[in-house]
C-alpha cells in the first residue's frame, strides 16, 4: 500500500541549535525521510544555525554522519543523501549576539513560509525570539517551534510564553510534544470520534475507571543530569500523560480543527480536581540484575546518593464534569519496570445484575488501546467457560493488532516527520497551545510542591517489577487493581 504524500510549497527551515543532539538525532533524520518521500520541494532550504565554527560543507558532513549514526542512511555517498545535503546551509551565530544574523536574513527569501526551530536550551528562547524579530526575520509567514521541557513549573512556563508572545502571535508558535505526533496517539481520536460504538458508553455511567500506563524498561541512561532535575512527574505526566488523558476524556470537538481540539483538551485539564497527597505515589528504582547484567540504582545512575527525584509516579486523577464525575483515571509511569508498554485501559462497570448467580463470577469488559509496542486494540468480552459444570463466566480478548489488520504498509513516519511537516503546512492541531501548557502546570505544581515541602524520599522499588507497593495500595483503597504490565 502506498502512503499519500501531500505536497507542500517551498519553505525555509532554520534549525537553531542545528549541531546539537536533538537536531542530529531527530530533526535532520526526519527531514531526510520527508525528502526521500518527495515532500521537500526543490528550492526548500534547511539552514543549521549554531555557535560552532562551520561552513556549509562542514554542516553537510555533520548531517551525513548523523543520518548514518541514527540509522537513516547506510551510505553517506548515496545519491539521495547527496541531493538532501545540497539543501543544507549553515550560519554561525550566537543567540545572545548580533553577529551572523544579517547573513541569515540574506539567505531567506521574503515571500514564503519560514520556520524557526529553537532546538536550544529554553533559556535561549527569549533571546532568539527577540533577535528573529529585531533582525526583521519575523514575517507574517514566520513560525517558531519550541521543544519540551516547556517550563519547569507554572511560573517558568508563563515566563517562556511571555518571551515568545512579545515577538510572535500564538498562531505562529508551535510547542512540540512529540507524543502527539505518534500515529497511535492520533488514532485515539479516530477510535473515539470515528466509531459510534463507543460514544454511548464513554462516561461515568458505564465506565468504572480508566488506567493510563506508560512503562519503560530503560533507566535514566545518559539523561541523568536532566532527569534528576525533572523526575517522572515533569518529564512524563505534565506533558505526555496529560495529553493522553485529554484525548481520552475530552468532549467531541465540533470540527477537527486546531483550536476546536485544543479548546476541548483545555476544558479537561481545567476540570481536573486538585490531587491530595494520599492520591499520589512516588517511587525510585533500586539496583537489580537482569539477564545476568547488573543495573545500577536510580541514585547511582544519576550520581547523587541522596537524590529524592522520582523515577515512578502513580496518581489518581478525577475530572469534575458531567461526563466523568465518579470515574477515576489512574495514571502511572516509571522507568526500569517489568515491560515496555504504553496503554490506555477503559474498565467498564459490571452488568447491573447477574442472571447467572453470584457463583458464575462477574467479569467487566475492558477496552485496551495499546500505543506501544504492538499497537492495537483489545476488547475483553465475557463468555461461558467451555465444558460441563454449569454457567461459569470468563473473559476472552477480541484482539486486533493494527499491523495484522492493516497488512503490509509503508513504514509509519516518525513523530518528528509529521510534526515538522505540520509546522510547514501551518496546522497547529498536534501542538500545545500556551494556555494548555499553563493549565497543565497549574494542576501539577501543587502536587510537586506538596512532596518538595515534605522532602520525602520516593519509595524504592525493584527493577523488573510493576513499581512500588504503595502504588498497589493507592488503587486497592478504591477496591480496584492495576492491570498487568505486558509487553
Ligand atoms: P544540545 O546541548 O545537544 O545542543 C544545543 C545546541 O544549541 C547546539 O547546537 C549549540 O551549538 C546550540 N547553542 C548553545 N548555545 C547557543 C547560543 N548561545 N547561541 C546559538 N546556539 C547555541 O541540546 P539538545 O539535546 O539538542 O536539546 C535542544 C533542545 O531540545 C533543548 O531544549 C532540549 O531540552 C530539547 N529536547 C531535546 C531532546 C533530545 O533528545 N536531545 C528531546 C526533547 C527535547
Amino acid at each position: 500500500m502506498v502512503s499519500r504524500v501531500i505536497p507542500v510549497d517551498p519553505f525555509d527551515l532554520v534549525v537553531f541549535g542545528g549541531t546539537g543532539d536533538l537536531a542530529r538525532r531527530k530533526i535532520l533524520p526526519a527531514l531526510y525521510q520527508r525528502f526521500c518521500a518527495g515532500q521537500v520541494p526543490d528550492d526548500a532550504q534547511i539552514i543549521g544555525a549554531a555557535r560552532s565554527d562551520l561552513n556549509d560543507d562542514g554542516y553537510r558532513k555533520l548531517a551525513a554522519d548523523a543520518l548514518v549514526e541514527f540509522g537513516k542512511a547506510d551510505d553517506p555517498g548515496a545519491a539521495d543523501v547527496h541531493a538532501f545535503l545540497a539543501r543544507l546551509r549553515y550560519v554561525q551565530l550566537d543567540a545572545r549576539g548580533d553577529a551572523g544574523w544579517p547573513e541569515l536574513r540574506d539567505l531567506l527569501p521574503e515571500d514564503r513560509v519560514r520556520a524557526f526551530y529553537l532546538s536550544v536550551a529554553p533559556s535561549l528562547f527569549g533571546d532568539l525570539a527577540e533577535r528573529i524579530r529585531g533582525h526583521g526575520l519575523a514575517t507574517d509567514q514566520a513560525r517558531v517551534v519550541v521543544e519540551k521541557p516547556f517550563g519547569h513549573d507554572l511560573a517558568s512556563a508563563r515566563a517562556l510564553n511571555r518571551s515568545l508572545a512579545d515577538h510572535f502571535d500564538e498562531s505562529q508558535i508551535y510547542r512540540i510534544d512529540h507524543y502527539l505526533g505518534k500515529e497511535t496517539v492520533q488514532n485515539l481520536m479516530a477510535i473515539r470520534f470515528g466509531n459510534l460504538l463507543f460514544e454511548p458508553l464513554w462516561n461515568s455511567r458505564y465506565v468504572d475507571h480508566i488506567q493510563i500506563t506508560v512503562a519503560e524498561t530503560v533507566g535514566v541512561g545518559g539523561r541523568g543530569e536532566y532527569y534528576d532535575r525533572a523526575g517522572a512527574m515533569r518529564d512524563m505526566v505534565q506533558n505526555h500523560m496529560m495529553q493522553l488523558l485529554c484525548l481520552i476524556a475530552m468532549e467531541p470537538p465540533a470540527r477537527f480543527q486546531p483550536d476546536e481540539v485544543r479548546d476541548e483538551k483545555l476544558k479537561v485539564i481545567r476540570a481536573l480536581k486538585d490531587v491530595g497527597l494520599q492520591d499520589v505515589v512516588r517511587g525510585q528504582y533500586a539496583a537489580f540484575a537482569r539477564d545476568g547484567a547488573d543495573h545500577p540504582s536510580y541514585r547511582d545512575a544519576v550520581g547523587d546518593a541522596a537524590s529524592t527525584t522520582e523515577s515512578y509516579v502513580a496518581i489518581k486523577a478525577e475530572i469534575e464534569n458531567w461526563r466523568w464525575i465518579g470515574t477515576p483515571f489512574y495514571l502511572r509511569t516509571g522507568k526500569r519496570l517489568m515491560a515496555r508498554s504504553s496503554v490506555i485501559e477503559v474498565v467498564f462497570k459490571d452488568t447491573p445484575y447477574s442472571i447467572f448467580g453470584a457463583d458464575a463470577g462477574d467479569n467487566a469488559n475492558v477496552l485496551s488501546i495499546r500505543l506501544q509496542p504492538n499497537e492495537g486494540i483489545t476488547l475483553e468480552v465475557t463468555i461461558k467457560e467451555p465444558g460441563p459444570g454449569g454457567m461459569r463466566l470468563i473473559n476472552v480478548p477480541l484482539d486486533m493488532s493494527f499491523s495484522t489488520a492493516l497488512g503490509e504498509r509503508e513504514p509509519v513516519p516518525d513523530a518528528y516527520e509529521r510534526l515538522i511537516m505540520d509546522v510547514i503546512r501551518g496546522n497547529q492541531t498536534l501542538f500545545m497551545r500556551g494556555d494548555e501548557v499553563e493549565a497543565a502546570w497549574a494542576w501539577t505544581d501543587p502536587i510537586i510542591d506538596g512532596w518538595e515541602d515534605r522532602g520525602d524520599r520516593p519509595e524504592p522499588y525493584d527493577g523488573d517489577s510493576a513499581g512500588p507497593t504503595a502504588a498497589e495500595k493507592l488503587i486497592a483503597n478504591d477496591g480496584r487493581v492495576w492491570r498487568a504490565i505486558r509487553p
